[in-house]
């Protein structure tokens, strides 16, 4: 049993706040609404979206941050406290605070894991069984799930306000839905052979899924399982074999693996590129538009088209990529 830096102050600070939760009334922020405290930029996304301006929305990860290995600051964790509402991705994604997850939830806090809300019949398992696969974003279409999944629940929280938030959930779905059509039609530009995507590790399987795209990690579902000698040489096989030109590094993983499939495709004579970074299991720098969820799936979608050797504009589905701030 792992007792983390985390959760000795939270199960303390809990203690001290026990009852301190319930209806949005204003509270102590002047009455601009409640607060929610989201995990990872994803699930943070859909609940700034939903909420609007009723709700003072926190984001706990931010650009680069690895969610399978992130532990909670000191800051986090009376952000969590303070929070009225929580709502994190699950299936084991944020694997070092599932504990912190159930303490808080045990205080009665709402704590909502919007991807273990939705119906299983969406979900991975990786083959051979074991635990769901957590990176749903990667499908617009299956995450359009987990947006319903926020709209009910703050529906519930704040039922004076359920028009809104559900108006603002199909608003957003909509936008998804154009995501989803971009990506469609983009990725079916790829030459048949090409449709290969290899990356640092499994964080792409719904999106291989969605879009008929055979996926590669280098290592498993989560980052906390290193890659052996093994599956480097396995992969460098299958490269060399089926004449793959590009292979992914991600934002939030350590590209030192990618590297050496490189090196070790010419050293065998083959010429492998690194096809571009894409955002895994973070989204882009906030304030630009790769640091919103959708401008992260274009981002991820326009650079593979480009590097397997589909076609796709340089600006992506709305010619907003790449401006930065
Ligand atoms: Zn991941």
């Amino acid at each position: 049993m792992r007792l983390g830096v985390f959760f000795i102050p939270l199960a303390l600070g809990l203690a001290l706040l026990a009852g301190g939760c319930g209806r949005p009334a204003g509270g102590d922020d002047g009455g601009r609404g409640y607060r929610i405290v989201a995990t990872v930029g994803m699930v943070t996304d859909i609940v700034r979206n939903v909420a609007g301006e009723r709700a003072r929305v926190h984001g706990l990860m931010g650009e680069g941050v690895d969610p399978h290995l992130y532990r909670p600051t000191r800051d986090d964790v009376a952000a969590l406290m303070r929070a009225d509402v929580v709502f994190y991705c699950g299936l084991m994604l944020e694997g070092k605070m599932g504990e912190a997850m159930q303490s808080l939830s045990r205080q009665e806090k709402p704590v909502h894991a919007v991807a273990e809300a939705i119906d299983p019949q969406y979900l991975l398992r990786p083959p051979g069984g074991g635990h769901y696969d957590p990176h749903l974003w990667m499908d617009p279409t299956a995450w359009a799930r987990a947006v319903d999944v926020v709209a009910a629940v703050l529906a519930e929280f704040d039922a004076d306000n359920a028009d809104y938030y559900r108006a603002n959930a199909e608003h957003y779905k909509s936008q998804l839905r154009d995501l989803d059509d971009y990506a469609r039609r983009a990725i079916a530009t790829i030459p048949e052979t090409g449709r290969v995507l290899i990356t640092a590790h499994d964080a792409f399987g719904y999106f291989g899924r969605a879009y008929g795209v055979e996926v590669l990690g280098i290592q498993g579902l989560s980052t906390e399982s290193e890659a052996g000698l093994q599956d480097i040489r396995r992969l460098l096989d299958l490269i060399v074999e089926r004449k793959i030109s590009a292979v992914f590094v991600e934002s939030s993983v350590s590209a030192k693996n990618i590297t050496a499939l490189v090196e070790g495709a010419r050293a065998r004579g083959h010429a492998l590129a690194i096809g571009g970074e894409l955002y895994s299991d973070a989204m882009g720098p906030a304030g630009t538009y790769e640091g919103t969820y959708i401008g992260m799936i274009d981002h991820n979608v326009t650079t593979i088209v480009r590097a397997l050797g589909g076609q796709a504009p340089a600006g992506g589905m709305q010619g907003r990529l790449g401006h930065g701030r």
